[in-house]
């Protein structure tokens, strides 16, 4: 049971709620949080609050149709929970999957749901954060406090998505939807869609719809790498031929494509046109050779400077060689009452316009942090890791990888915080900041990402909401998991770079 401290407040008698641990946000980060603190700091009091009516984030928000994952689920599942299934997951999937080691391992008496955070206030008089928000069940106020921060709140917002504005939106006389927010009433059987924008999203969403619609668009500005394969693992398939346990499937298959994906990702920075030719043969065998690949498969930028969509089962390319999908390649110049005018002068008409054009970066679960008593510019705090930043006391943020699957980085930022926290507990230290040392001092600064490697819109759009980083790897995000594998557990939590009081 958490213990209880009087608010130090004014004006009311009201008792505030303490716990060692707050956990922002329940999706994948948070769940798998919190059951790393329940196993590797037993007796720590902790909480996970949750915005929204259940577990899941992503997969909980996302309900278009075919939502799925575009990473295999051997690495986006955690490491202690075997995947039992296809590679590629669709939302349902996983939430079961969630859904099991919540109950597997008694998480849900620690998840609150329904608790929107609205603010964060660290004191340095006592040594904790004050948390505050609504619920949205009710609407009443609630008031927390937590020696240590867990930020799991992702990194986009979850209300709506992301939609540039338009010359003529409202002159469409069609319905408008973003897919981060698909109406549940949405009749698309025998319509005209057009889908702006070539991520994964629309590469789900195209197939997922093609069936039922008269005829659906992809209409991007510009191509995206695309790879298709069977929505299969021949090795793990073979594991369980052999009745082989289910773990070490797990951990086998793990490791197998972690090695797959290291030697394709250092390829694509070591010989990026090969690989880009690779890439693109394999669209050219599904569509066939008198496809345009060249105008709307071959991207302008290097493989992996944006994350490469993955078709299971090539479902993408079927729809565009049956003739019930297609791909346009042009500038949107307007709306017009009918659809889509394109600065080529050719006009698509749609009655449904589906906009899979991204997110709102949401650095901070749109939380407002002060620090003793001054609002927080995460902008100017510098990162250690991309796990803590400077000026910023008892806080950790899971940030996970673009490049391999998030989870991946969830579990090994979830074994740093734990050996955080039970580090400050053997020192009897009530706060723990990262600082630059000595030897730092005069480290370039510069942005959170270098956008030379990696440039969704979103990121660009919200760099400056961002931490920086330096030029050594402690004050990096380096979205590189081969390294960080070894490199995180072996940091030195004694380093002058953690100063703790
Ligand atoms: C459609 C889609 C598909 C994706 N597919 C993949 C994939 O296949 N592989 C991969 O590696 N990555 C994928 N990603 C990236 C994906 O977001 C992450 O991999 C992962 O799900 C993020 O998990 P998370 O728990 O860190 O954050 P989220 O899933 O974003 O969950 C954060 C939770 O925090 C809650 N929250 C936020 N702010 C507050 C607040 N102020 N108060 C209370 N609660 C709050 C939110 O409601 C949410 O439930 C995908 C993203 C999208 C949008």
């Amino acid at each position: 049971m958490p213990d209880t401290v009087p608010l130090t407040r004014p004006a009311t008698t009201q008792r505030t709620e303490h716990f060692d641990v707050l956990i922002v946000g329940a999706g994948i980060s948070g769940v798998g949080g919190a059951y790393h603190l329940t196993k590797q700091c037993p007796g720590t009091s902790f909480v996970v609050l949750e915005t929204q009516e259940s577990f899941g984030g992503t997969w909980l928000t996302h309900k278009y149709p075919g939502i799925r994952s575009d990473s295999d689920l051997f690495t986006f599942g955690y490491r202690f929970k075997p995947w039992t299934g296809a590679p590629i997951a669709t939302a349902e999937e996983i939430l079961r999957y969630m859904g099991e080691v919540i109950e597997d391992n008694d998480l849900a008496r620690h998840i609150r749901y329904r608790h929107g955070i609205a603010s964060a206030r660290w004191s340095g008089l006592d040594n904790r954060w004050t948390i505050e928000g609504t619920r949205t069940d009710t609407g009443e106020a609630f008031s927390i406090t937590a020696n240590f921060l867990w930020m799991c709140q992702g990194y986009y917002r979850h209300s709506e998505g992301y939609t540039p504005e338009w010359p003529g939106m409202a002159d469409f006389k069609g319905r408008i939807v973003h897919p981060q927010t698909w109406p549940k009433d949405l009749d698309y059987k025998g319509k005209r869609v057009v889908v702006i924008g070539s991520g994964a999203t629309a590469a789900t969403l195209i197939p997922a719809m093609a069936d039922d619609v008269a005829h659906i668009t992809m209409l991007q500005r510009s191509p995206t790498f695309f790879r298709a394969a069977r929505n299969a693992d021949e090795l793990a398939d073979t594991l369980r031929k052999l009745e082989v346990d289910e773990s070490w499937i797990h951990e086998i298959v793990r490791r197998k494509i972690l090695h797959d994906q290291d030697v394709f990702t250092r390829r694509s920075f070591e010989e990026p046109d090969k690989v880009r030719d690779e890439l693109l043969a394999g669209v050219r065998a599904h569509l066939g050779p008198d496809y345009d690949v060249a105008t709307h498969f071959t991207p302008r930028y290097r493989p992996w400077r944006q994350r490469i969509a993955f078709v299971p089962d090539g479902d993408l390319f079927q729809g565009i060689r049956s003739g019930k999908a297609s791909v346009v390649t042009g500038e949107i110049e307007r709306f017009t009452e009918k659809g889509i005018r394109l600065e080529s002068g050719q006009e698509l008409e749609a009655d449904i316009i589906v906009t899979a054009t991204g997110f709102h970066l949401s650095a901070l679960g749109d939380i407002a942090f002060e620090v003793d008593g001054k609002p927080l510019d995460f902008g100017q705090t510098v990162t250690y890791r991309g796990m803590m930043f400077t000026g910023v006391p008892n806080m950790a943020w899971v940030f996970g990888y673009f490049r391999a699957s998030w989870t991946l980085r969830a579990d090994l930022v979830a074994d740093f915080v734990c050996r955080l926290l039970n580090h400050m507990k053997a020192r009897q230290a009530r706060r723990v900041e990262v600082a630059l040392r000595p030897e730092d001092k005069d480290m370039p600064l510069l942005p959170w990402i270098d956008t030379e490697n990696f440039n969704p819109g979103y990121v660009l759009r919200g760099m400056h909401l961002l931490p920086r980083r330096g030029d050594k790897r402690e004050w990096q995000h380096t979205q590189d998991y081969w390294r960080e594998k070894n490199e995180l557990p072996a940091i030195d939590l004694d380093d002058k770079a953690f100063v703790y009081d």
